[in-house]
């Protein structure tokens, strides 16, 4: 089944393309979900108490980063956030010199015939761990991606990182490695480490990547629909195609004028 429209994604200087991982990982999931995503804009509200302990953790860590006192924030804090807080803090990964905590980055990225890309994202922190730099993301509810080595999130940060260490004070003769650090106080031990080592094979490879998957997307004129539905919590399946007893019922919003209904084929 595919979703048929006349509208690519086409970045310009007024509208440039901020590419993040979550659209990478959209894209490979379902490109009609991308595309109600990245082309249109669409968005929902989300249950903001889904992510109260991760935000609070990072926040947490963010501070203790930066030097600043936790203590007096204690009083209030649900005990959960304080027990992920108290065990990531312990680990010798928290305890590394911090070069920057909370970093995001902005990095232009070149695809042949469209100059307006970015490479966009947000690194929880960077640290000099084990002689080596270490781009770290603290797992507080979210799971470690089964393919961690090769996924979207190491790729992308650490190909920014490595492309940016010179602005970081960073000798870019310096090792890399990334580590996902996941905590949950409900197991033993709390927090489990996974590890990725980059080099220059490793950049090389994931920039060759990018730009296929990139032209790939600026090629796309029809985003087709998976053969089944990939995410039971995505609320275009009212529109999309994919139940068409509720499709022509309950449109939640309406496509851009001029790119008219979306038509749908088997
Ligand atoms: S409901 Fe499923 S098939 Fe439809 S856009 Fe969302 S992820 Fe894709």
């Amino acid at each position: 089944m595919t979703i048929k429209t006349v509208q690519p994604l086409i970045p310009t200087a007024e509208n440039p393309w901020f590419v993040s991982v979550n659209q990478l990982k959209e894209w490979d999931k379902c490109h009609a979900q991308f595309y109600y995503k990245t082309v249109l804009k669409q968005r929902w509200l989300s249950d903001e108490s889904n992510f109260e302990l991760g935000k609070a953790v990072h926040a947490l860590m963010d501070l203790n980063a930066k030097g600043m006192p936790t203590k007096h924030l204690r009083v209030g804090l649900k005990p959960n956030i304080l027990a992920h807080f108290d065990a990531l803090v312990e680990h010798p990964l928290a305890k590394a010199p911090v070069v920057a905590s909370e970093y995001a980055f902005y990095l232009p990225f070149q695809v042949e015939g469209f100059p307006h890309i970015t490479l966009t994202g947000r690194i929880d922190r960077l640290s000099l761990y084990n002689g080596t730099l270490a781009i770290i993301d603290w797992k507080t509810g979210t799971a470690v991606p089964h393919d961690y080595a090769t996924a979207w999130q190491t790729r992308l940060y650490s190909y920014a990182i490595w492309q940016m260490r010179n602005a970081l004070g960073v000798e870019a003769s310096l090792g890399m490695h990334f580590y996902y650090v996941d905590v949950r106080t409900n197991r033993q031990p709390a927090v489990k480490v996974y590890t990725v080592a980059i080099d220059a094979d490793y950049i090389a490879e994931t920039e060759g990547l990018l730009k296929q998957v990139l032209t790939r997307i600026l090629a796309e004129k029809r985003f087709a629909l998976p053969s089944a539905c990939p995410d039971k919590y995505c609320r275009f399946s009212q529109v999309c195609g994919i139940n068409p007893e509720t499709t022509a019922q309950l449109p939640l919003f309406g496509l851009p004028q001029g790119v008219g209904k979306p038509c749908y084929s088997v």
